[in-house]
């Protein structure tokens, strides 16, 4: 058997359950054995009946004292059966519904193992639909049963059958992935040993080591492979040499604000990137509203007097509007030609500017997506940035960056990220920090307060529009599906302009809705013919709407805290004092304790820090975003510290090694261009 060979050669595998498998992904062995339990069952000790709890799972080993019971319900239409067992403690009923089979299984007298939920009522202990063993056959209990993450037409016991099959074929041929010196240096437990215990741990102290080996090995590919390429294009001499001739500083010494200390300090990076032969790739980073547009803005001077164009790639058509006014605005009068291109410029509008493009008649283009398209095609691109690069993949990265040759690449983002993720997320970019605001920002107030505040909150925003201002209101993340969301969007909607707000101008926009009417909506709301635009998170990327001064949030505690700051920063933009109010429900120490943070600072990066500190099981990137690498076992919250680790192996390994040609690094040389081949978008 070989590790490629496909999964139906596996016992208990026949064409209909081929195709299950393959709908989660399996399709051959080695998917198979490296498709992880999600959660386990503890099956292996049985507790006594007096001391189970209610609604617990749990095993228990006892003597059947009747014969099963079968009750006919005709309200329900099923049937019941009933057994009782009993233990030196106490005794319990078993409860199974409609499994006539069941009938003659049970031998009094004999002891058996019973695994399932206990119900506790006055006097009675229950357990409801149990698996069970006769004593000394162990099947499905006295071990502790791996639970995998399953569509509802394969069943936990085939697949563990299924899983236990294949292990059973494939495992002499598992090979070791990881150099002897890791193992040992790191303390790991062979592959081999590691993906049986992941799946059949005899006890739980295995399985973490087996975890811990097997999450380890993803995050050490995934690290030094980004990192490795970083040491690939730092030695690649092909990029673009900017003339030094061209000087940034003639921008921004004619600009109508002083640029802060932070912006200078990252233009100078740039600069120097561009200067160099090399190719520039560098993520720029700075919190809602600490200026990088103006940054890309004078980057792309540089790139157009020295005989480039540029591209700027942005998630929204609104934001790309937005970014062609700044353009405009600051390089029109040095003689640079800027153009927009959306989804929905018309036909004609379009060919012309494709035209100019090609042509190099339009210096700078500014557009969404459609920038990706086949047909556009530059006469010299030379500069290249993706705004709120959270919102695009790294593959639409590369496919923008691929129309020049060897261009600069600036990607932006104003998620602000801790540096041990910064490292794994963008381990194969520099980064250049703007770490200050500019000055006289206003402090923006944040109140999180609960449901016997709401009629005080609804009048504070009636009065506020009263003078003038605008409101967003953010409904509750739905994870389930944008449906649901959108739905519960217009539902807010449609109660808040019958009722609470009818004297008002109140709309809508939800991600369903097409782009045209999103644009229509949103630029209504810039021109101040909306009051309250009521919405989901799809006004969270980079919007500026000065005259809105208040941001309400419902159900905040759904939010991850650095989507919350991200909501936050699209109030504050003008001369009004502006508020955040983040509704919320609950009443535990970590809900409270988020809420704190964002009442106390307007710092994206303490709030990204606290964030992961906090985080519970809440979300640091929000649901929808994307860029995020997939890992099957590694989970980059809850696994920091094993991901310093392994951040500073890498390094010792690069440092030592830095192409990985020595012999002993031959097994991490493969599995990492293995990753590579199935990383595409690098
Ligand atoms: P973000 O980093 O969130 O993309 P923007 O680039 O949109 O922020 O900048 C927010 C606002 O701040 C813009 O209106 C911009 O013109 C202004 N701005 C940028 N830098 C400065 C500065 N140094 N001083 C004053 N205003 C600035
Ligand atoms: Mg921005």
């Amino acid at each position: 058997m070989e590790l490629t060979d496909d999964v139906k050669f596996v016992k208990g595998v026949g064409p209909n359950r081929v195709k299950l498998l393959n709908k989660l992904n399996i399709f051959n062995l080695e998917d198979l054995i490296t498709y992880y339990p999600r959660d386990y069952e503890d099956r292996s000790k049985p507790k006594k009946i007096s001391e189970t709890e209610n609604n617990e799972e749990c095993l228990i080993k006892g003597i059947v004292t009747s014969r099963i019971r079968e009750i006919r319900t005709y309200r329900r239409n099923m049937t019941i059966y009933k057994l009782i067992v009993r233990d030196e403690t106490d005794s319990c009923e078993l409860i199974w519904y409609n499994q006539s089979y069941l009938k003659n299984m049970f031998k009094m007298g004999e002891t058996y193992f019973f695994y399932g939920r206990i119900n506790k009522k006055i006097g009675i202990t229950e357990m409801i639909s149990p698996v069970y063993d006769i004593e000394g056959k162990n099947k499905n209990t006295g071990k502790i049963i791996p639970i995998y993450p399953l569509t509802y037409q394969l069943s936990q016991n085939t697949i563990r059958q299924i899983i236990e099959n294949g292990l059973k074929l494939y495992k002499d041929k598992i090979e070791e992935t990881l150099p002897e010196y890791i193992l040992r240096e790191y303390n790991l437990i062979e592959l081999k040993e590691a993906i049986e215990q992941i799946h059949f741990p005899k006890e739980f102290s295995n399985f973490s080591k087996a975890r811990n080996r097997l999450a380890f090995e993803e995050l050490l590919t995934m690290q030094l492979l980004l990192l490795s390429l970083k040491n690939k294009y730092k030695n690649l001499e092909e990029g673009i040499q900017f003339s030094k001739s061209v000087n940034m500083s003639d921008v921004i010494n004619n600009l109508p604000f002083k640029l802060t200390k932070a912006q200078l300090k990252v233009l100078e990076e740039i600069d120097k990137d561009m200067e160099s032969s090399k190719a520039m790739n560098r993520l720029l980073q700075g919190d809602v509203g600490s200026g990088k547009t103006i940054v890309s803005i004078i980057a792309a001077y540089k790139a157009v007097k020295c005989g480039y164009q540029m591209a700027m790639m942005a998630p929204t058509s609104i934001l790309a509007t937005q970014h062609l006014k700044n353009f405009t605005n600051i390089l029109s009068k040095y003689n640079i030609k800027c153009e927009l291109l959306l989804g929905n410029t018309p036909k004609k509008k379009k060919e012309e500017i494709l035209e100019k493009l090609k042509n190099g008649e339009i210096d700078i283009i500014i557009g969404t997506h459609s920038l990706l398209e086949e047909n556009v095609i530059f006469n010299n691109l030379g500069l290249v940035v993706t705004d709120e690069q959270h919102r695009f993949g790294v593959r639409q990265r590369s496919t923008i960056v691929s129309k020049g040759k060897n261009p600069d690449v600036l990607v932006m983002t104003a998620t602000p990220i801790p540096r041990t993720l910064a490292l794994i997320l963008y381990g194969d970019l520099d980064i250049s920090i703007i770490d200050e605001l500019p000055p006289n920002r206003k402090k923006i107030d944040t109140y999180a307060v609960k449901k016997t505040m709401e009629e005080r909150v609804n009048n504070f925003v009636k009065k506020q529009i009263n003078e003038g201002r605008q409101a967003y209101i953010v409904c509750p993340l739905v994870e389930e599906s944008e449906e649901i969301e959108a739905k519960s969007v217009m539902e807010l909607a449609e109660k808040y302009k019958t009722d609470i707000f009818k004297e008002y101008r109140v709309e809508y926009l939800h991600g369903k809705m097409k782009p045209k009417e999103k644009d229509e909506i949103m630029q209504s709301f810039k021109d101040g013919n909306i009051d309250i635009l009521i919405s989901t998170t799809v006004i969270e990327v980079g919007v500026d709407v000065p005259n809105a001064n208040i941001m309400i949030i419902e159900n905040a505690e759904r939010f991850g805290l650095a989507q919350l700051h991200q909501l936050r920063g699209r109030v504050g933009r003008g001369e009004y004092k502006s508020y955040c109010i983040l509704k919320y429900q609950g009443s535990s120490e970590i809900i409270r304790k988020r809420m704190q943070v964002m009442q106390n600072t307007n710092d994206g990066f303490i709030i990204s820090e606290k964030d992961l500190e906090l985080r519970g099981s809440g979300e640091f990137f929000g649901t929808k975003q994307h860029g995020i690498p997939e890992f099957k076992i590694a989970n980059l919250f809850e696994d920091i510290k094993l991901l310093k680790l392994v951040q500073s192996a890498s390094i010792k390994i690069l440092e030592d090694d830095p192409l990985l040609e020595k012999d002993k690094n031959k097994n991490l040389k493969r599995i990492i261009e293995k990753k590579l081949e199935t990383r595409i978008e690098i």
